[in-house]
């Protein structure tokens, strides 16, 4: 695509990676056929080579955004099907986080969006403050029935819609706590590695079981693990806000602890069991290369950065010693499968424990998820949502794993299969037999 920014425009780092970008894109249109909101709306601005349009509009003419761009920016899930399936690799992730951070920087939103927003991004961050919204949100849920419904034909959700939504993710209880940061898990008979395990936020208040399970699993294989102390959040859920300064920041206090905890007892990788974090934190490289003093050490970090499957496939793991004919629904979160390119990993985990793996129709769509786009855009949420829960009925699972705790959430909301990490089922299998 032809581009015409100017030499001092493209003095500017950004802008010259966004040049390369739309540089890269020839408009064939590939990748429309596997964009969600594409392939639901039907609009050429909801598609990918729209958006890349409205984007490239909006940087040459260096314009602050419309409230179109804004529109159909927000709607895009950040899903990255459009970069698995791009023939000029196109690297949209990059394109649509710089436009994210110009729209939360230039697009003054309608005060109750911004205060929602603001709450989003201050509360999800952090597990206490997370752990008490979600008290409250499941005392608060018998209200949402008395709520007027949303009007169905509004341009944009409405501020009701999106807390709705908000309450009705709100689990009916909380687990107990996991393990303090700073715990270590030392390995079972002679140590043959030592890793970080990522605490996460959110997954820490629903299912600490995910990172129990992987500790008991990875010690149990003579891997030493450490919840390294201090760790923030990875930043992806700002960062997904388009608040790169708070996402950045978080980022810079990570790399720091888990550098020193690699340059004092030693780190072989730092696993993640959220792809979503795991996308964002193998992104630190990128995100922070014209940052003289972190960008090294950004890079290093993304290089120890590890999709727990990925590890696993690196160690030999003991045999299964039961088979069962349990079918799993392997729902692939769209941060493993497009963000990682992790697909096979997770399938064969769970091959090798004994279970029957399906693959659910329509696999490459998201299932509406995508970090806060469910309490921020529910009616495309719900419907994507909806049409996954239908794809993984076709298959006639017992159990759905998911390797992406955002994943698990939105799709037990649509359905009464068992939802479950594509790690819990296999590790949890591992570490029951291991207790055996
Ligand atoms: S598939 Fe790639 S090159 Fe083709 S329009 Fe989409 S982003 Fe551009
Ligand atoms: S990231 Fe997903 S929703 Fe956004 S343009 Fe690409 S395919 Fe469409």
């Amino acid at each position: 695509m032809k581009t015409e920014f100017s030499p001092a425009q493209l003095a500017d780092p950004d802008i010259a990676e966004a040049n390369k970008i739309l540089r890269a894109c020839v408009h064939c249109g590939f990748c429309t056929a596997t964009c969600p909101t594409y392939v639901l709306l039907g609009d050429e601005l909801d598609s990918p080579r729209g958006r890349i349009y409205l984007i490239k509009q909006m940087l040459e003419k260096d314009r602050p955004p419309t409230q179109e761009v804004v529109k159909h920016i927000d709607r895009c899930l950040s899903c990255l099907a459009c970069m698995t399936t791009c023939p000029s690799g196109v690297h949209y992730m990059h394109l649509v986080d710089q436009a994210r951070v110009r729209i939360e920087k230039e697009y003054v939103r309608p005060l109750p969006e911004r205060l929602l927003r603001a709450v989003l991004a201050w509360v999800l961050p952090r597990p206490g403050l997370f752990r008490l919204s979600m008290i409250l949100a499941r005392l608060a849920r018998p209200l949402a029935a008395l709520l007027p419904a949303p009007k169905a034909a509004a341009a944009s959700p409405s501020l009701l819609g999106r807390i709705k939504a908000m309450l009705a993710l709100a689990p009916g209880s909380l687990p107990a706590p996991g393990p303090a940061g700073g715990s270590v898990f030392p390995a079972l008979g002679t140590r043959r590695g030592r890793v970080a395990l990522l605490q996460g936020c959110a997954q820490q208040v629903l299912a600490p079981r995910i990172n129990q399970a992987a500790i008991n699993l990875l010690t149990r294989h003579g891997i030493e693990v450490v919840l390294v102390k201090d760790e923030q959040c990875c930043g992806a859920l700002t960062h997904h806000l388009g608040r790169d300064d708070d996402a950045l920041a978080r980022a810079r206090a990570n790399i720091v602890v888990w550098l020193k905890e690699a340059e004092g007892d030693g780190l072989d990788a730092i696993l993640v069991t959220t792809s979503g974090c795991g996308t964002v934190i193998k992104d630190y490289g990128f995100m922070l290369r014209e940052d003289r003093d972190f960008a090294a050490a950004a890079a290093k970090i993304s290089a120890l950065a590890k999709d727990i499957t990925e590890y696993l496939g690196s160690i030999e793991l003991q045999p299964a010693q039961q088979q069962s004919d349990l079918v799993i629904a392997y729902h692939s979160a769209c941060s493993l499968q497009h963000g990682q390119k992790i697909t096979h990993a997770p399938k064969e985990l769970l091959s090798k424990n004994g279970f029957v793996v399906k693959d659910v129709p329509e696999s490459h769509l998201c299932c509406g998820s995508a970090g806060t786009y469910n309490i921020l855009q529910p009616d495309i949420a719900n419907r994507l949502r909806d049409r996954k829960v239908a794809n993984i009925a076709k298959v006639k699972p017992d159990m759905i794993a998911a390797g992406n705790i955002g994943c698990m959430v939105q799709i037990a909301g649509g359905t009464s299969v068992p939802v479950g990490t594509r790690l819990s089922f296999s590790i949890g299998r591992q570490a029951v037999l291991g207790q055996d």
